[in-house]
């Protein structure tokens, strides 16, 4: 794998290299069974120790203490946006939420089909380039959703706010990527094509006590309570998804858990906007500096007509996934857990090659 690409695409992305080959192995012959991993029953006794290592992997990971569960879904992050209010906001309730960004914005259109919905604090006018701050959370709320990895516009929530009522936080962009206390939380959830897995699973941790509580007559499919009773089999889990996930959450607790990433990880983002602040051509789009993103480092380039001239130097250099979204233009870099110092070390590189040659 050596002539791998340095990968910072901001999703599906990176996965590290030992896990793909793992993962290629299972699809041809897994645990010695003979059969692949993608043509045995997910009851099996070889999967449902596949589903009950990723549920623990989950908990130790984030620290989570005696009466959370934890599922594997389908649907994506986005299901959530709906099955978070479809289950936790009572019928004449509301729901505080913090608007941040595009997926923010997503969550609170659904909880506004379901119920009352609040927005107590929003970046919106300031096109998302910090994290509100200094807000006062509603003590009456059934619960606030915040967003602590804001992937499009790479702010990130330097802490998290304190209060009394149910937090949930949609971690998909950052998750197992530095030390969170997870019983601050009441639920949290994460699409694993970011920072986990491959796309098809979704990860939902919720503390059982929090469940239970509407009076709506509730879907199956979309009701907490029936996969936690099926132990995330109640349909046919994404089961490779899930079994590429628990490979990622091994490797990172093999290799010294969230301590040992989080320093690799803030070690990658100095290393980034060091540079993103030396260099005369590039400017951080993120306005206030604490707020920046250790996952996803958005910048512009200070000579937009550079542009193409820039693409051509880290395609070169054997870089991949570098262009912003297409909402904020110029250019993101996603730093999640798999990705090495050395890649970031690449495009540092690069961009002062840029600098020397077009400054
Ligand atoms: C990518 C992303 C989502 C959407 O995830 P899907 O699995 O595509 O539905 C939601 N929230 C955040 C923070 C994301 O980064």
């Amino acid at each position: 794998m050596s002539n791998k690409a340095h990968n910072f695409s901001a999703g599906p992305g990176i996965l590290p290299a030992s896990v793909l080959q793992q993962a290629a192995e299972a699809c041809i012959n897994f645990d010695n069974l003979n059969l692949s991993l993608l043509e045995i029953s997910h009851r099996s006794k070889n999967f449902e120790a596949v589903m009950d290592e990723s549920r623990v992997l989950v908990k130790e990971l984030l620290g989570l203490g005696d009466g959370w569960n934890v599922m594997f879904l389908g649907g994506g992050a986005s299901l959530q946006f709906a099955m978070v209010p479809y289950n936790l906001l009572r019928t004449g309730g509301t729901a505080a939420y913090v608007n941040t960004g595009v997926w923010a914005s997503k969550a609170i259109k659904e909880a506004k089909l379901i119920g009352n919905t609040n927005v107590i604090a929003s970046s919106e006018a300031d096109k998302f380039t910090y994290v509100p701050k200094g807000y006062t959370i509603p003590t009456d709320a059934d619960y606030l959703h915040i967003t602590s990895n804001n992937t499009i516009y790479g702010t990130q929530m330097p802490s998290f706010p304190e209060t009394n009522i149910p937090i949930v936080c949609d971690m998909s962009s950052d998750i197992f990527s530095r030390r969170v206390d997870g019983n601050k939380f009441t639920l949290i959830y994460a699409g694993a094509q970011k920072n986990m897995g491959p796309a098809g699973a979704t990860m939902v941790a919720v503390r059982e006590d929090a469940l239970g509580k509407t009076d709506r007559k509730m879907l199956s499919m979309l009701d907490y309570r029936v996969h936690i009773k099926g132990e995330s089999m109640y349909n046919t889990p994404p089961v490779f998804p899930i079994y590429v996930s628990m490979l990622t959450l091994r490797w990172l607790k093999e290799n010294g858990g969230v301590d040992w990433i989080e320093k690799v990880n803030n070690e990658k983002a100095a290393t980034l906007y060091n540079e993103i602040d030396r260099n005369s051509l590039f400017t951080g789009t993120v306005t206030v500096k604490e707020d920046r993103s250790k996952m996803n480092a958005t910048f512009v380039m200070t000579k937009p007509e550079l542009e193409p001239e820039f693409d051509k130097l880290w395609k070169a250099a054997g870089i991949s996934g570098l262009r912003g979204h297409r909402d904020v233009g110029g250019y993101r870099a996603s730093l999640y857990n798999a990705l090495p110092l050395e890649s970031v070390q690449v495009l540092v590189d690069a961009m002062q090659e840029f600098e020397k040659k077009f400054a």
